[in-house]
């Protein structure tokens, strides 16, 4: 997911350690290049300038520069400075799911791998918590979307709830808070309808099903592969509907993979899990140190 920022990082770092001495200088320079590299990778400029003077403050002077290994200390302080930026949340895969049934609100742009991630997520509380889950389309415009779920849901032995003709998404949501209550599940999701592009009626649906299931987690969906665009939609879903973080998908991909990095310093949401491919396994939680080891290589 982090292929040429890791390459180029470690084309930077290599010729560090090899050096030996370091002076200031040659700290700042290679900087420079970390600078460009995080660029490269679509992490946005305030996030990759600020990075940058954290770890200069940090690696030039005396204490780095004159000791015996100096250009794996200005490893190791990049590595930190990473986790630094990457941090959100301790434990970024515990969802609020106390008192039952809590419903969980999905979110997201149309594409971007909501729907997918609705049935990775309940699979995974199913699974590794042993909660009894219900997932719910909300998509009244795609009836497609909803079948989608249906499907995913057969697979992966999780209940959706009935399609009924003619409800518009408040009324599904209602329902599925009546039928998650009667039929004794933990939790409830709620797989919003997505749109091509952020608009007022796509908020304002979104804005109508918060208000009547309240949601306990409020999850973004939003394609890695979209760099500062992902950060964009982002910050507008957050200033207009609230989430409690963010699901980054298509971290399989060659992306450039910069949102990863921006995300947390931008919006001041958490990253809580990332979607690694197709399979409904394919999701892990966002660990900023494996992330980091990732990038670092
Ligand atoms: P929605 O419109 O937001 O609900 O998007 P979907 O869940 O239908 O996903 C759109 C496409 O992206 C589907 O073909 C998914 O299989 C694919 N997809 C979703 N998440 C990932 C991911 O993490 N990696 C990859 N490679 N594909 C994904």
């Amino acid at each position: 997911m982090f292929e040429n920022l890791s390459e180029r990082l470690s084309g930077v770092f290599d010729r560090l350690t090899k050096q030996g001495a370091l002076s200031d200088e040659d700290v700042k320079t290679a900087l420079r290049e970390v600078r460009v590299a995080l660029l490269e990778a679509d992490v946005s400029l305030p996030v990759a300038r600020d990075f940058v003077a954290k770890v200069q403050e940090q690696a030039t002077g005396q204490a780095v520069t004159k000791s015996v290994t100096p250009g794996q200390q200005v490893v190791k302080i990049v590595h930190d400075a990473l986790i630094d930026v990457l941090k959100g949340d301790s434990d970024p895969g515990k969802l609020k799911i106390d008192n039952p049934p809590a419903p969980i609100l999905m979110v997201g742009l149309q594409g971007s791998g909501k729907t997918t991630t609705t049935a990775k997520l309940a699979k995974r509380l199913k699974e590794r918590d042993g909660k009894r889950v219900l997932m719910a389309s909300l998509d009244t415009n795609r009836p497609a979307a909803m079948e989608q779920l249906a499907i995913l849901g057969n697979q992966i032995g999780v209940d959706t709830l009935p399609i009924v003709k003619g409800e518009d998404p408040v009324q599904i949501a209602k329902r599925a808070k009546t039928q998650a209550s009667l039929g004794g599940y933990d939790v409830y999701m709620l797989d919003t309808a997505g749109r091509l592009h952020i608009d007022a009626e796509l908020i304002a649906q979104a804005a109508a099903v918060r208000d009547v299931a309240n949601p306990r987690e409020t999850l973004l969906v939003v394609d890695g592969l979209t760099g500062q665009d992902a950060v964009n939609v982002a910050t507008e879903f957050d200033d207009k509907i609230g989430v409690t973080g963010v699901v980054l998908t298509r971290m399989d991909g060659d992306g450039r993979g910069g949102a990863a990095l921006s995300m947390r310093a931008v919006t001041g949401k958490p990253i809580r899990f990332v979607g690694l491919g197709e399979k409904m396994d394919a999701i892990e939680t966002f660990e900023p140190d494996r992330i980091a080891g990732r990038i670092l290589g």
